[in-house]
């Protein structure tokens, strides 16, 4: 069953700066939580699941993973109470994580930008937690100063302030845009109308589902701490995020 179908409202697409909110539970036991409206990024795209609570009734339950099925489930820490379907909650994402994640997978988005740009490379996988990730690249050749000179434009990137704007476009359109057709064709399923345009004005536009800062400044500084080369052609970047 596709997203489009769960019954969570996904607040987190609309604002990806919203930490509380309130809820109702439609559904809970052995599968998770079902929640009318939720902030919880489920995770996807290389982006892990948001952490946080459900404050309701004087308790707390801690949310500490999601499933994807033919609902939007969130995973309750074990041992802590589970709201029956029908209970009002309040919701709150764990701020430091989701934050770092968001500055992480923005600073994934530059470099994309900057290696496409500069080396004509395409991206074939990547990875991220709080704080780290790593990008695989299609790139046959390492010339040389090549990790000190993407480093030095994914800040000079930064340090410019280039916008990131979301926008959802009908799928057909979306596709229109050259970026969008080198990064995803492939991998937004045939069933989903809109597409949603994660967009770092004048550098980088993919189709994305993830959570991201609104501006490069908000990223801090991206360390391109090892290239590893993974075999023909398959280049494996590891970056840090720093203050
Ligand atoms: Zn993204």
């Amino acid at each position: 069953m596709s997203q489009d179908e769960w019954r969570t409202h996904r607040l987190e697409l609309d604002d990806q700066t919203l930490r509380e909110w309130d809820a109702v539970v439609l559904a809970s036991g052995e599968d998770g939580i079902v929640l009318d409206r939720s902030a919880f990024y489920p995770g996807g795209g290389g982006q892990p699941p948001d952490h946080g609570v459900l404050l309701w009734g004087g308790v707390q339950t801690r949310i500490v993973d999601a499933r994807k099925g033919d609902d939007l489930f969130l995973i309750p820490a074990e041992g802590d109470p589970v709201p029956p379907p029908g209970t009002a909650v309040r919701g709150a994402v764990e701020d430091d994580r989701r934050t770092a994640l968001m500055r992480t997978h923005s600073g994934l988005h530059v470099l994309c930008g900057v290696v496409f740009r500069d080396y004509g490379s395409l991206v074939t996988g990547g990875n991220m937690e709080p704080g780290t990730a790593r990008m695989d690249f299609n790139l046959p050749e390492v010339p040389p100063g090549f990790k000190e000179a993407v480093e030095a434009a994914c800040n000079a990137e930064i340090a410019v302030g280039r916008r990131i704007d979301v926008r959802v476009l009908p799928r057909d359109e979306a596709f229109e845009i050259p970026d969008i057709i080198r990064t995803a064709t492939n991998l937004v399923p045939a069933e989903v109308k809109d597409v949603r345009i994660v967009d770092i004005v004048g550098l980088d536009q993919q189709a994305d589902g993830g959570t991201h800062v609104a501006s490069t400044a908000q990223i801090g500084r991206i360390e391109v701490v090892k290239v590893e080369n993974k075999g023909k052609g398959f280049r494996r970047l590891r970056i840090r995020i720093a203050d």
